[in-house]
């Protein structure tokens, strides 16, 4: 264990009770201010007169997004869920609205202090050190993205480099000016940036990046996905997860075993049957439900994120830390299932069998209803050296070997599939 690869050391080696113990100390210093200040939590958990405790957290309702919208809805532009003065907010930021309206966050000096201490959490996890460079692929705008990676950097004494407003050549120019030596960006996009590169004949794997860090979508912790990276980068690829309505609360240590450490110390973290809302037990599959404790301007208690994960064990990673993993990422989000007849099929699992192929380039589905069933027309677009119709048979038994389905996959022409830089949106339903 080396001690530089924590932020805090103490808590994050914590063991199961301990950091129960700290999180029911830390939810109930919240609850005493946000039960009193906070108009939409005061209105939808004080029943009565009652006021609920820290030790009554799985006895509370649910907070789902479309409540949040809802509330910003009725009472414009930034709802209710406010726990201070108008005065006291410092930050504006939004949700990437990939998926409908999006819902404005805002947060206070000290909440956005808490964003950039996660961040310190997640670097260091990740093996950066003082002097590395660090280089955001990112369009900085109203979306939260990378804004508390970017900004809470410094404070480690790592040197940031803000990436937008720059064409993807002038991006890979600037990595290698600069001597970049950690890229944030997207999944999509890293493998974009090697397309490019590949286009541009420079050679990344020789390039000055080591360490590569995702948000945005699963496929830093899909394990074809991260070996490509890793291999077009010559470096060590890292999955991250965070939502603008809760933060950035999930990070990949450098034991890498297979899934992401939830941040404990700033996350109460639950993992419920979507339909019953039962509790699942560590190692069955159910959506992610997160409480944040350091975020008192804008909470969220008991929030459904819509993510389904499948909860580790109560084990002691390689790493050190007690923080439980969720093993394999974000496996899915609940709204992405498709239903193709009669099998049950998420996006992520098509991208684990498609991204085995070297050879394709991009690939994006479009899914349409037919008598109550999903159809998928699945496109794929290859490198342009590669053989349309020996992959086109090899993809199709692939998939039909994996998923148990027979997929059509249609090729198309090189260039001819929208890239992303922000949240990939490869499937669509028409
Ligand atoms: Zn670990």
């Amino acid at each position: 264990m080396n001690h530089n690869d924590f932020f805090d050391a103490g808590k994050e080696t914590l063991g199961r009770a301990g950091l129960e113990s700290y999180q029911q100390t830390r939810l109930q210093e919240m609850l005493n201010v946000v039960l009193r200040e906070n108009p939409f939590y005061r209105k939808k958990l004080v029943v009565a007169g009652q006021t609920p405790t820290a030790g009554d957290l799985q006895e509370l309702p649910f907070t789902m997004k479309s409540e949040l919208l809802a509330d910003a809805a009725d009472h414009p532009p930034y709802g209710s869920n406010l726990t201070f003065s108008p005065e006291k907010y410092v930050r504006l930021h939004q949700t990437s609205g990939t998926k409908g309206r999006p819902l404005v966050v805002l947060d206070t000096a000290e909440s956005w202090s808490a964003w950039k201490r996660c961040w310190a959490v997640i670097y260091r996890a990740a093996g950066l050190v003082p002097g590395d460079r660090i280089y955001v692929a990112f369009s900085f705008g109203l979306f939260a993205g990378f804004w508390a990676a970017y900004e809470s950097a410094p404070d480690l004494g790592y040197r940031v480099i803000a990436g937008g407003g720059q064409s993807s050549v002038q991006r890979l120019h600037t990595i290698f000016e600069h001597e970049a030596t950690v890229l944030l960006c997207t999944p999509s996009y890293a493998l974009h940036l090697a397309e490019v590169a590949r286009e541009e004949r420079v050679n990344l794997a020789s390039g000055p990046v080591r360490i590569t860090l995702h948000a945005g979508e699963a496929g830093a912790s899909i394990p074809a996905t991260k070996s490509r990276i890793e291999e077009s980068w010559g470096a060590r690829c890292f999955d991250h997860i965070g939502a603008s309505e809760v933060g950035p609360y999930g990070f990949e240590c450098q034991a890498q075993p297979g899934g992401v450490h939830v941040n404990e110390m700033d996350y109460i973290c639950e993992v419920i049957d979507p339909d019953t809302l039962q509790l699942k037990a560590p190692g069955e599959v159910g959506e992610l439900v997160l409480t944040n404790l350091n975020r008192w301007g804008f909470p969220v208690i008991r929030y459904r994120t819509g993510d389904l994960v499948k909860l580790s064990e109560d084990e002691v990673c390689a790493c050190g830390r007690t923080f439980r993993l969720l093993m394999g990422g974000i496996q899915a989000r609940t709204d992405d299932m498709m239903t193709i007849r009669g099998v049950n099929v998420y996006p992520t699992a098509l991208e684990t069998v498609l991204r085995r192929f070297t050879e394709v380039a991009e690939f994006a589905g479009e899914v349409s209803k037919h008598s109550g069933m999903d159809e998928l027309k699945l496109k794929v677009e290859l490198e342009p050296a590669a053989e349309p119709l020996r992959l086109k048979a090899e993809i199709e038994n692939e998939l039909r070997q994996r998923l148990g389905l027979r997929i059509d996959v249609e090729m198309v022409l090189p260039g001819t599939l929208p890239r992303y830089e922000l949240k990939a949106r490869r499937f669509t339903r028409i």
